[in-house]
């Protein structure tokens, strides 16, 4: 009996999902349709709706069938208003109205039917948003629905493959999954994220095709509903609760559809850098969100499948209940702890704070590497004062920073900015501009995942979590960044191994160069730089014993220097450069250079003064220049010309070697030369 009415579900669900797509083909193929056939059609898809939801009511749960009268009087709103209203023919996709009504028929039908499903299957979670959104028959609904509008729809470009990737990326959201498991609903998490960063890339492509309302209006709105679907996803990883991600799966879906059917003219509007700001927060609150919930869910999903004996209940899991801790620091203290050593940095103001990660390969869990700590929990624990305004300034500190140092957002961010390097490559005309992409591209996996988060050779870089950099091993990454950036320049760093260049040197970031460089930035940069070498050469000191840090305590902590030095990195490398890089349309591309406030940047700016420069091959071809293009490309907003006038090149501390000066000069004047290569 069971099986038959389980059965009686899924064939329900399948035929009015036909019904519902046979509808909205024959709606969407006409040009012009009648506003009351419209209406009528609405209300066709509402009372699906009812009996989705009345059937599983009524047979599964033992309800009355008198609860179907108001869903039906609801459901025939639409067709009784459509007799009052003037007939008309209109276009259904030129109409905000009827989209919008459609949209949400439909949307309502397919809770509707998940609700059926649900039931049938005995999901039963208490609450009729999350038994009608969490459950698979929902997502294969979404699934379809995003196949038909792919192959329905008249055009076939970027916004079109936006949307298909948005609507993906709903179906493999974990509450659709939930009753298969931790394992499969890791699995569909993972997914869905990368999923997400495809359409994320999609927007970005989206947003720089053209400033049309159409392109802004996808690019702007599905920015913020990626942004709410990670929400509700870190929702669900700090609560366990599904009914936030219910709510925005549902929210997402509704407007998804609407956008769907609602095709909005392509028109040229005014470029408005305020958009275009807009769409960037958007975007970066979506991927933080991401990287915290993905980070959250994951450690604690994968720390219960394969360690369950260190895993306590849903909150406050850390990799470290399994006694394998090590400290966080850049460095560890000692300077040469042995892998596995049971340790933890005791930042420990009033004793809550211990900042903590597993040791790699001394653990049976194999997602250590991408989920090494528990975001939520460690902001939990480290509250370092009763007053409110240093709490929030702590909170929000240690949530940018362990999220972006997270590696799971840390690889993801790459593989999407390589996509826009990657663009970089495929636009670039000259040879030399070409190449130093490749190099870009290939130091995003290198430089920015795999050293710095499973070896212990990293510098000016304090996200060493999983593996600590050790001082032999820092000692020889700074001998060898030192070489490199004699050889090629500051850009050895700054676009090779510092993860700002992957960011700011692709084709969408390029738009953000600013228009004048005040010069107090010239100066001011050699104060930053003096906390830098304090840094850089206190680390290797204590950490050889040549020097004892000084006898000052913080309140319960443990090494008040060594919590200062931590500090200082993570703070400039994590906390302000992100902020930075969130106001890039105000501050520009490569403010960290420009302005220096990146000391560890300045630093190896010195190596331009070695074999580095952007040379000329023709001084007299500048002289004669009018438009002196190669300034306007500049980043850093280096005096190119007069520099050449002078001296034949430029090779200035504060250049970073991007090369956009060499693509913007119109005669091709520019050349890079460093010892190796050009
Ligand atoms: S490098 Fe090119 S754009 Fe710049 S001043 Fe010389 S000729 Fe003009
Ligand atoms: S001078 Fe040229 S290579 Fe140097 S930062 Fe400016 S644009 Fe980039």
């Amino acid at each position: 009996m069971t099986q038959v009415v389980q059965w009686f579900a899924i064939l329900y669900d399948t035929v009015m999902m036909a019904l519902n797509f046979l509808i909205f083909w024959r709606l969407l193929r006409a040009e012009y349709v009648s506003n009351r056939a419209v209406m009528f059609f609405s209300s066709i898809i509402l009372y699906m709706a009812a009996e989705g939801f009345a059937l599983g009511y009524i047979i599964y749960e033992g309800g009355s069938p008198i609860a179907e009268l108001p869903a039906l009087v609801l459901a025939s709103v639409p067709l009784l208003v459509s007799g009052a209203i003037k007939p008309q023919n209109v276009r259904l996709q030129g109409s905000v109205k009827y989209s919008l009504l459609l949209a949400t028929s439909l949307v309502v039908d397919e809770m509707g039917m998940g609700y059926l499903y649900a039931k049938a299957f005995g999901v039963n979670l208490g609450n009729w948003l999350v038994d009608s959104v969490s459950n698979v028959a929902f997502g294969l609904m979404m699934l379809a629905d995003a196949l038909f509008f792919l192959l329905v729809s008249r055009r076939r470009g970027k916004p079109e493959y936006a949307l298909f990737t948005f609507a993906t990326a709903m179906v493999f959201l974990p509450n659709v999954v939930f009753v298969y498991g931790k394992m499969i609903m890791l699995i569909f998490s993972i997914l869905s994220s990368v999923i997400m960063i495809i359409n994320i890339v999609l927007l970005y492509l989206v947003q720089l095709s053209g400033f049309t309302f159409r392109r802004q209006f996808f690019a702007i709105s599905m920015a913020l509903l990626n942004f709410l679907m990670m929400y509700g996803l870190s929702d669900f990883a700090v609560t366990g609760s599904l009914v936030v991600l219910s709510l925005t799966s549902a929210i997402s879906m509704a407007w998804y559809l609407f956008a769907e059917v609602w095709e909005s003219k392509d028109v040229k509007i005014e470029p408005r850098p305020g958009l275009t700001f807009l769409f960037l927060v958007l975007v970066n609150l979506a991927e933080l969100a991401m990287g915290f919930g993905m980070t959250v869910f994951g450690f604690r999903t994968s720390l219960d499948l394969f360690m369950p004996s260190s895993a306590s209940g849903a909150m406050g899991h850390m990799h470290a209940a399994s006694g394998q801790m090590a400290m966080s620091s850049t460095m560890s203290q000692s300077g040469n702890m042995p892998s596995g050593t049971t340790s933890g940095m005791n930042m420990g103001m009033g004793g809550h704070m211990s900042m903590m990660r597993v040791q790699p390969w001394s653990s049976w869990d194999p997602l250590w590497w991408l989920f090494p700590f528990d975001i939520y929990s460690m902001m939990t624990m480290m509250k370092i004062s009763g007053n409110a305004l240093i709490n929030m300034f702590w909170s929000s500190f240690m949530l940018i920073m362990m999220t972006t140092m997270s590696p799971f957002y840390v690889i993801m961010m790459g593989s999407e900015m390589a996509f826009l390097v990657w663009e970089r490559y495929r636009r670039a005309k000259n040879l030399g501009v070409k190449r130093w992409a490749l190099v870009i591209l290939v130091s995003i996996p290198i430089f920015v995942v795999l050293v710095p988060y499973y070896t212990p050779y990293y510098v000016f870089g304090m996200s060493g979590m999983i593996i600590p950099v050790e001082v032999i091993p820092y000692l020889i990454s700074l001998g060898a960044v030192a070489i490199a950036v004699i050889l090629l320049g500051r850009r050895a760093y700054c676009n090779a191994v510092c993860m700002s260049a992957h960011m700011w040197t692709n084709i969408w970031y390029d738009q953000f160069k600013p228009k004048r460089h005040w010069r107090g930035w010239d100066y001011l940069r050699w104060a930053f730089l003096v906390p830098a070498i304090i840094v850089l050469v206190l680390y290797p000191l204590y950490g050889l014993g040549l020097l004892q840090p000084p006898a000052v305590k913080l309140p319960g902590a443990e090494s008040f220097a060594n919590f200062i030095l931590d500090f200082y990195g993570m703070f400039v490398l994590n906390y302000v450069w992100w902020f930075f890089f969130f106001l890039t349309p105000i501050f520009g591309a490569y403010s960290c250079a420009r302005q220096g406030w990146c000391g560890f940047g300045t630093l190896a700016g010195l190596g331009n003064k070695v074999f580095f420069k952007v040379k000329a091959n023709s001084v007299e071809t500048c002289r004669a220049c009018r438009s002196v293009e190669c300034e306007g490309a500049c980043p850093v907003k280096i005096p190119i010309r007069s520099d050449v006038l002078l001296k034949g090149y430029t090779n200035r501390i504060a250049c970073v070697g991007c090369g956009d000066c060499v693509e913007a000069c119109p005669y091709g004047n520019l050349t890079i030369r460093s010892l190796i290569g050009r």
